[in-house]
């Protein structure tokens, strides 16, 4: 059961005001786990921004869109509807109405993601996406990505950027691909360098790449437990709701 924000400003009819929290982060860092448990326990909704960009990627894939292709990619931007579901406890991803959770975690979709996501007409078209979402979230929300403090939201109310090293990371990614099963089975070489790679074109984009804002808090999960850096980011959403 999810608790309610202690000693928050209350809103409009006594409510807390609504809260928007950004984390960021490069893969593997543990932002979704983080972000899902975060939101969970202190009421707010969840965004998935990369499940986005991932759907945008799949359906370009599925319509026989060149992806390395960035002016096919720009005129095709516009065409996908992808609606997301903000329940930290069941998110959803459909495009065009079709559920796309499984299909946007392919390993075609992984290595193609970076080269649609870097295209400005998509990015765009995300991003005002992104702003609509957490404008509507009535408690506020938990919106994780690359660029969330950096562009989509720069007036979070808090804002973090989750690090880990290279080994780390590599470790939880092949952690879950292999989890998931369905023969997918990865050697941790080959899974940190995809995610290195991946890494290096989402922060050396021109457009929004992935960066720490200035005001962004840098949480290193290395030696963490989820449970730890859950405890640091609650604790740190609550005293920012508190009044001064
Ligand atoms: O977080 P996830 O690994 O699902 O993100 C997939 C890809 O989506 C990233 O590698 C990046 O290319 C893109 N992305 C982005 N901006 C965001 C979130 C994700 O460009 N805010």
């Amino acid at each position: 059961m999810a608790a309610t924000l202690q000693g928050a400003t209350p809103g409009p009819q006594g409510a807390p005001a609504p809260v928007v929290v950004a984390i960021d982060g490069p893969s593997g860092t543990g932002k979704s786990s983080t972000s899902k448990a975060v939101a969970a326990t202190l009421g707010l909704s969840y965004l998935d921004t990369g499940a986005q960009y991932r759907a945008i990627t799949w359906w370009m894939l599925t319509h026989g869109v060149d992806v390395n292709d960035a002016r096919a990619v720009a005129g095709a931007a516009s065409r996908p509807d992808v609606v997301s579901g903000t329940d930290p406890a069941a998110p959803t991803i459909t495009v065009d109405g079709v559920d796309a959770a499984g299909p946007i975690r392919s390993q075609e979709v992984t290595a193609a993601v970076s080269a649609v996501s870097a295209v400005p007409e998509v990015r765009e078209r995300i991003t005002a996406l992104q702003r609509a979402i957490a404008a509507g979230a009535a408690r506020g929300i938990v919106v994780e990505g690359r660029d969330i403090g950096t562009t989509v939201l720069p007036a979070a109310d808090l804002k973090i950027f989750l690090t880990a090293s290279p080994e780390a990371r590599a470790a939880r990614r092949s952690g879950e691909l292999n989890g998931r099963g369905g023969g997918q089975a990865t050697d941790l070489g080959a899974t940190r360098e995809a995610l290195l790679r991946r890494d290096a074109a989402d922060s050396t984009r021109t457009t929004s790449p992935l960066a720490k804002a200035a005001d962004a808090l840098e949480v290193d999960t290395t030696e963490l437990t989820l449970e730890q850096v859950v405890e640091c980011v609650v604790t740190l959403v609550q005293e920012r709701q508190r009044p001064a």
